[in-house]
């Protein structure tokens, strides 16, 4: 096995600068990063009955769906408050009434989930006094007035997953709320695929336990077919489990890295994650643990259900579990050894790294960096495979080796809302990948060519 993975700590602060006051500004060249409030959207696209409306220019929200409609291949609706130059200089109330008036005429919604973006929130826009001043002068209305979440996601201060962090919290904190203890566990599973998200909801049902999982966006943006076209598709975390989330007998929250050691350290509010917010506010117990992928994090997340609950892993999933060691036996001798690349979301790639320790692969990954510096730190680590998201492919392409594609944005290959990372279900899934990359890339390069293993 591998003892240790290479964490290179290359921050953008240690790129080239390129002047501005104090020296501060930096420059990425092909970013790794995401903007915020595509983050934000994917959560609320997890909320049952929601609209998204990103409170900005169009071109934020067109980007966004582009994003996602790509990654998921489904419809994806995102409402925008289409700023103007006559916004950005006299404010964007009016255009927020307006847009809120079109959603709700149009779709309906239970919730409207609103993130603001760059340009709202340079100018200073105040989207909770904009929400105050719409309810007031509509109370006493007859039509039913949907629930509002305002979650603050300008790109500058973060990425994607940042955006999804931050409005998991805001979702929670606007919403959660308690009455009485009862025996059910909220989950919050990060930025996870629709797959993983159906395999945590299976592996809960199966241990027999009622639980909440937030955002659920396994159905939203992994639909089946309807002849007639969904405004909202159905599917979602309800408002009132969202809300119940007060009275959890315990938190699982996956993911560790989110709002460690990063920037904004002075404001301690926007640093708590949604399951910390939860046991400093409600006092439920916070299990913050690691996105189980492999079978070491597999078992910390199966040991929590177990603690929680007193019940035993089901048998079909201990199985899983004996096929996964033994899966590892039989391909160990096609892994070991061998050098991975990783990029994406902190917490995925962490969660990865130490996967590949486990199955005895080295694995490289950098701190927010740019594609371009991964370009060039591959040149040195001449590493055998790449593991994550299609933006790598050119730097793969280059090398001529490997890329198992994993995590968030795949655009260049079908079925990413399908793949799955999580559990020993999906690490088998991910494991198969990876073992035949790797024997396809030797099989490619034969010079005498096989046809049996
Ligand atoms: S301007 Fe900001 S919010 Fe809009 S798409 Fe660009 S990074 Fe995202």
């Amino acid at each position: 096995m591998a003892s240790e993975n290479k964490i290179i700590n290359k921050t953008n602060s240690e790129s080239p600068s390129f002047g501005g006051v104090g020296g501060g500004f930096v420059s990425t060249r092909n970013s790794c990063k995401l903007c915020a409030p595509l983050g934000a959207s994917m959560v609320f696209k997890g909320i049952e009955g929601c609209v998204p409306l990103i409170h900005g220019s169009q071109g934020c929200a067109t980007y966004i769906r582009r994003y996602m409609i790509s990654h998921f291949k489904e419809p994806v609706d995102i409402a925008s408050s289409n700023f103007s130059e006559e916004t950005t200089i006299y404010g964007g109330s009016r255009n927020f009434i307006t847009g809120i008036n079109n959603i709700i005429k149009q779709y309906k919604p239970q919730v409207i989930g609103i993130a603001s973006t760059c340009l709202s929130e340079t100018i200073g826009e105040d989207i909770p006094g904009h929400i105050y001043n719409y309810l007031e002068a509509n109370e006493g209305e007859t039509r039913t007035l949907p629930t509002f979440i305002h979650s603050s996601t300008p790109s500058y201060c973060g990425s994607h997953a940042e955006g999804f962090h931050n409005t998991v919290l805001a979702t929670v904190k606007t919403l959660a709320e308690y009455q009485k203890k009862n025996d059910h566990i909220t989950l919050l599973p990060g930025m996870v695929s629709p797959a993983d998200l159906r395999y945590l909801k299976d592996l809960l049902a199966d241990f027999d336990i009622k639980a909440t999982v937030f955002p659920d966006y396994s159905e939203t943006l992994d639909n089946e077919y309807t002849s007639e076209y969904q405004l909202i598709p159905t599917g979602g975390t309800p408002i009132y489990e969202i809300k119940r989330m007060g009275n959890s007998k315990a938190v699982i929250e996956f993911g560790t890295t989110f709002n460690k050691g990063v920037s904004r350290a002075k404001d301690k509010g926007a640093l708590q994650t949604a399951g910390e917010w939860l046991e400093s506010t409600y006092y439920i117990k916070n299990h913050q643990m690691p996105l189980p992928i492999g079978i070491t994090a597999t078992d910390r997340f199966v040991s929590a259900l177990k603690e929680i609950t007193g019940k035993e892993l089901p048998e079909q999933h201990r199985k899983e579990r004996g096929r996964l060691v033994d899966a590892y036996i039989d391909a160990h001798k096609y892994v070991f050894g061998k050098k991975a690349l990783l990029y994406g979301e902190d917490d995925f790639v962490a969660a990865l790294a130490d996967w590949c320790k486990e199955i005895g692969i080295e694995p490289y990954y950098f701190k927010s960096t740019d594609f371009e510096t991964l370009r060039e730190e591959a040149e040195s680590i001449k590493p055998d495979m790449l593991l994550g998201n299609s933006k790598g492919y050119y730097i793969a392409r280059e090398r001529k080796i490997p890329l198992v594609r994993v995590g968030f944005p795949i655009h260049d290959r079908f079925g990413a809302n399908r793949m799955h990372h999580l559990g020993y279900r999906g690490t088998q899934e991910l494991f198969d990948r990876v073992v035949n990359a790797l024997i396809e890339y030797k099989q490619e390069n034969s010079p005498i060519g096989y046809k049996y293993l």
